[in-house]
């Protein structure tokens, strides 16, 4: 699937430090190797409400990282899926008389549009869940031979056939430390994970399954809905984890540096890509799972099923500018959860014009410290928060000192746009 366009990403003399980031699932501080080479998979969205502000803050938050590591040297390989066929999307398609495709097409292009706008640097692969159905059927089939996921018969109206990841079988058989076993990345209890599992797309409740925690990896055909060849599965369409783990091994290396998303993707959609891909290749899923924080408003998390979604694209028809946006995601760190307000976007617009005005006047040698200082704030754990106090003060000893000379000017709005993602 076509990504998008990203800008160029201007140069700064030096290099970034050693990168330390918050690992929720060794919970703790790791040290990020230096290497050559990192790779980062975000999980998509499924496209419909496309893109709300607690996407737009996971992506951002990420994009911190894909940036720090381009600007410690490192090339960076950046995978990211979109679900573009699960049943909250088909659910929004009936209930909406749109065609479940058109649906998916035209929110995956405003999300597009959007990430663009936001100064999002684009995906290498931009991967689908319908274009990954030929390379999920093998997998599945090979959980089943191995006897680490099982087929329901189908109950009252069900076909049968619908298959299972057993995560029961699959941590019995955790035979190292490194080994997944359930709990390994969400470290929840188990009540707390059946707690959750039916609110995040799992079905809990449904007869006959081995343990109530055990997701689907793929779904029969139903009358009425889409349905693709599945080999010996029969027709049909793939679970959601399993989505994301076939691609992220298949586009990236075994295991691949971060695994990133929102904080209520960690159960049970990353606990589960683990589990599958330990359960296939013997491999962790990746070395390293970070967890951004949820946005809320008003007092209530953002999200589908309130109906309470601030959408970026609304911002940017109602003439609001995507870089304040961006500033105002940033103003807070990524694992905190945060509050959109009224007041943090308008105090968000004057900084970016405080910060503009300072450009102008930059004093000669005044960028080179508050370079390091945005890069070291960015390589301890994306505070991105220290980072934008650093430019508030530069922005406001260049606009005191009233130097009347640019002379440093383009190498804070470099800076400010290769690091932080925020042109000036
Ligand atoms: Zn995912």
């Amino acid at each position: 699937m076509k990504t998008w366009r990203q800008a160029p990403i201007p140069s700064l003399p030096g290099k970034s430090g050693k990168i330390r980031l918050w690992d929720s699932a060794s919970q703790d501080m790791a040290e990020l190797p230096e290497a050559p080479q990192q790779s980062l998979y975000v999980c998509g969205i499924t496209p419909y409400d496309a893109t709300h502000l607690g996407h737009a803050a996971t992506y951002v938050a990420f994009d911190l990282l894909n940036r720090v590591w381009r600007d410690a040297g490192s090339t960076v390989v950046y995978v990211q899926n979109t679900t573009d066929v699960d049943d909250p999307l088909l659910e929004r398609a009936d209930a909406t008389g749109v065609d479940w495709r058109t649906l998916a097409k035209q929110q995956i292009e405003l999300f597009q549009t959007d990430m663009e706008a936001l100064n999002v640097l684009a995906p290498d692969h931009y991967i689908g869940a319908v274009e990954s159905i030929p390379w999920i059927v093998p997998e599945v089939e090979r959980l089943l031979e191995d006897g680490l996921a099982y087929q329901l018969a189908g109950a009252e109206g069900e076909p049968d056939g619908d298959v299972y990841y057993d995560v029961t079988e699959a941590t019995r058989r955790a035979d190292s430390p490194e080994a997944w076993r359930l709990g390994t990345v969400s470290h929840m209890t188990v009540a707390e994970m059946i707690e959750v599992f039916g609110e995040r797309g799992g079905d809990p409740e449904r007869p006959g399954k081995h343990s109530p925690l055990d997701p689907i990896l793929w779904r029969e055909a139903r009358l009425g809905e889409p349905h693709w060849d599945g080999g010996n599965l029969g027709r049909g369409r793939p679970g959601w984890h399993i989505e994301c783990t076939v691609i992220a091994q298949r586009f990236l290396p075994a295991p691949f540096t971060v695994q990133g998303g929102g904080s209520d993707l960690a159960f049970p959609h990353h606990e589960m890509g683990a589990g599958h891909a330990w359960s296939l290749h013997h491999v962790p899923l990746a070395e390293h799972f970070a967890h951004t924080g949820m946005v809320g408003l008003n007092g209530q998390k953002m999200s589908k099923s309130l109906g309470n979604l601030v959408l970026v694209s609304r911002l940017r028809a109602a003439g609001e500018e995507p870089q304040a946006i961006r500033l105002a995601i940033l103003a807070n760190h990524y694992r905190s959860d945060w509050e959109w307000t009224a007041e943090l976007f308008a105090s968000s617009k004057a900084r970016l014009a405080r910060w503009r005005e300072a450009v102008p006047q930059a004093p000669r040698g005044s960028a080179e410290l508050l370079l390091t200082e945005i890069r070291e704030a960015l390589a301890d754990d994306l505070d991105a928060p220290r980072a934008l106090a650093a430019v508030d003060k530069w922005a406001d000893d260049a606009v005191a000192a009233r130097a009347g000379e640019a002379a440093d000017g383009e190498l804070v709005a470099a800076a400010v746009d290769a690091l932080l993602g925020v042109r000036l």
